[in-house]
């Protein structure tokens, strides 16, 4: 029988060039590259002369695209998942297309590479020993309860979330976390405009209120004792 693969290939955050020479080699070699969109890849593909079809999987697929996409790998089409930036999984779709893959003998082969959790906190200067990422502050519901949780955090905390609401954010995580919880804000990471802002919440809060931040972003909340 012939070998089953998925392969879950992570790509830059920004920085055309994070990307490994496996991830390259991958994408030319497999029959299909599942995309989360195929015209945003494109730019990448061009740049590095990709000429592998490609075909869109997204947060919105169907499970009726996951079982197809499943039928084809197990009649030996050898496939890559990829997502706009960065890893796919990582608040990113593809954990129902590896979860139906597993359940039908697939091999999942992750071929590592940029992602913005880990970019952005080993740049933070807050301890990375032990750290919890929590994807991105939930937009209406549940916000106050997630920030209540990691009131009393020990380790250090990461979190995605959009310029449009990060002032609200912080405002709201100044409320519950107390002024002079240390915080750090990763902005464009690998861009051109890349910048950390590290100080307390009240310290971070005030700046943006009067210069207000835009461009992708990571929140990172240092431990409770964190000084
Ligand atoms: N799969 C991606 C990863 O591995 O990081 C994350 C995709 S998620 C849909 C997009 C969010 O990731 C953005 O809203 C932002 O919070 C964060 N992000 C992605 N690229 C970034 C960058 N270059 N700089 C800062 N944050 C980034």
């Amino acid at each position: 029988m012939e070998t089953m693969n998925l392969y879950v290939v992570s790509t830059p955050i920004g920085n055309l060039e994070d990307i490994t020479l496996r991830a390259i080699r991958v994408l030319k070699e497999v029959d299909l590259i599942l995309c989360e969109d195929t015209r945003t890849s494109r730019v990448l593909l061009n740049h590095y002369e990709i000429k592998t079809p490609t075909t869109s999987f997204h947060s919105y697929s169907t499970s009726a695209k996951a079982d197809a996409i499943v039928r084809e790998l197990k009649s030996g089409k050898q496939m890559a998942l990829i997502s706009d930036a960065g890893t796919p999984g990582i608040s990113d779709p593809a954990y129902t297309l590896i979860q139906t893959a597993l359940a039908e003998g697939i091999n999942i082969i992750p071929i590592p590479g940029a992602s913005a959790v880990l970019a952005a906190l080993v740049a933070s200067g807050l301890p990375m020993d032990k750290f919890l990422y929590l994807g991105f502050v939930p937009a209406k519901k549940g916000r106050a309860t997630l920030f209540e949780s990691i009131k009393d955090e020990q380790r250090t905390i990461v979190l995605y979330e959009s310029p449009h609401r990060i002032l609200k954010t912080l405002g709201q995580m100044k409320e519950i976390l107390g002024d002079n919880r240390t915080i750090v804000v990763a902005r464009e990471l690998t861009k051109l405009h890349e910048t950390f802002h590290r100080g307390t919440l009240a310290q971070i809060y005030a700046d943006f209120t009067t210069h207000p931040p835009k461009g992708e972003m990571v929140i990172l909340v240092g431990p409770k004792d964190f000084a």
